[in-house]
Order: C-alpha cells, then sequence, then structure tokens
C-alpha cells in the first residue's frame, strides 16, 4: 500500500525516509478521514492536530477540529500515521511509520526524524536501570537546528 524511499538530507547531515501514498484511494475511509491522512502525508513536517485542522479545512471546508481530532486518532490506530509525544507540548503526527527517532530545535520548535540504530548496550542497560524488559528505546535529541545556527 505505501511505498517508501531514503534520501540523503545534506543540510541535516541525516538519511530521512520518507514514505509516500502509493494509492491512497484504495483505503476505504471517511472523506473526513482521507482528508486528513492527505494533510499529513503531503507535508514534509510533523503536525500538531491545530495544523492538521487548519490543512483540513482548506480540502474540506466545514471540517470540525473535534472530526480532525477522532480522525487522527482512528488513523493513529490503524496504523496510517505516527504520533509523537513530547511531555507537555501538543502531539505532533507524523507520516513516517518505522520506528525512528527526533531531534527538536530549542529556538524555533522544529523538529526532524533521525535514522540511527541505537547499540544494545544502550537499550540493556536503561532496561535494567528502569527493571523493564525491553521492547523499544526512544531518542530526542534536543539542540539548535542549522537555521538557528546560521541566525546567529
Ligand atoms: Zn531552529
Ligand atoms: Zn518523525
Amino acid at each position: 500500500m505505501f511505498l517508501d524511499y531514503n534520501y540523503y538530507d545534506s543540510k541535516y547531515n541525516l538519511t530521512v525516509q520518507k514514505y509516500a501514498v502509493k494509492d491512497i484511494e484504495t483505503l476505504a475511509l471517511t472523506k473526513q478521514r482521507h482528508s486528513v491522512l492527505r494533510v499529513i502525508r503531503e507535508s514534509d513536517r510533523h503536525l500538531t492536530a491545530n495544523e492538521v485542522f487548519e490543512d483540513a479545512r482548506r480540502l474540506l471546508p466545514g471540517i470540525s477540529f473535534a472530526t480532525v481530532y477522532n480522525s487522527l486518532r482512528y488513523l493513529k490506530n490503524e496504523g496510517l500515521i505516527g504520533e509523537i509525544r513530547l511531555g507537555t507540548d501538543a502531539n505532533l503526527y507524523d507520516r513516517k511509520l518505522t520506528r525512528h527517532d527526533h531531534a527538536i530545535c530549542t529556538k524555533c520548535g522544529k523538529l526532524v526524524d533521525i535514522e540511527m540504530e541505537h547499540p544494545q548496550e544502550l537499550v540493556n542497560r536503561a532496561a535494567s536501570i528502569a527493571k523493564f524488559r525491553p521492547e523499544s528505546l526512544e531518542f530526542t535529541l534536543r539542540g539548535v537546528c542549522p537555521d538557528c545556527l546560521e541566525r546567529d
């Protein structure tokens, strides 16, 4: 259903994996959910629910925030979009579905994907400290992005 491809982002010195919907029309979705999915798929950023709402309204005038919010939950539960929770900030929605990490800019809030293997030793150590059986580890790099560094 989905076609994935990788590209190298020299600006961020990262390999970014992107997903493109091969045929979004084959999904049995209501037109509201379809619009919300399209907004996320077509964005090259991670979007808040409010941003999704603003864009979805352009595709489907009259769609309510509640409907957008419910659609986001549905799409997330169906595994069609990713959701990122960063503490107390608003959740962000992600078109990329495979496990990946994020770097967040502490100046402008930009969030970029990081493709990186976690050393098994780090996973084991975190699990041993927490006394958990490990399943996955998420890593968030906080720092200053290249655009903000340039502006300084
Ligand atoms: Zn920045
Ligand atoms: Zn992401």
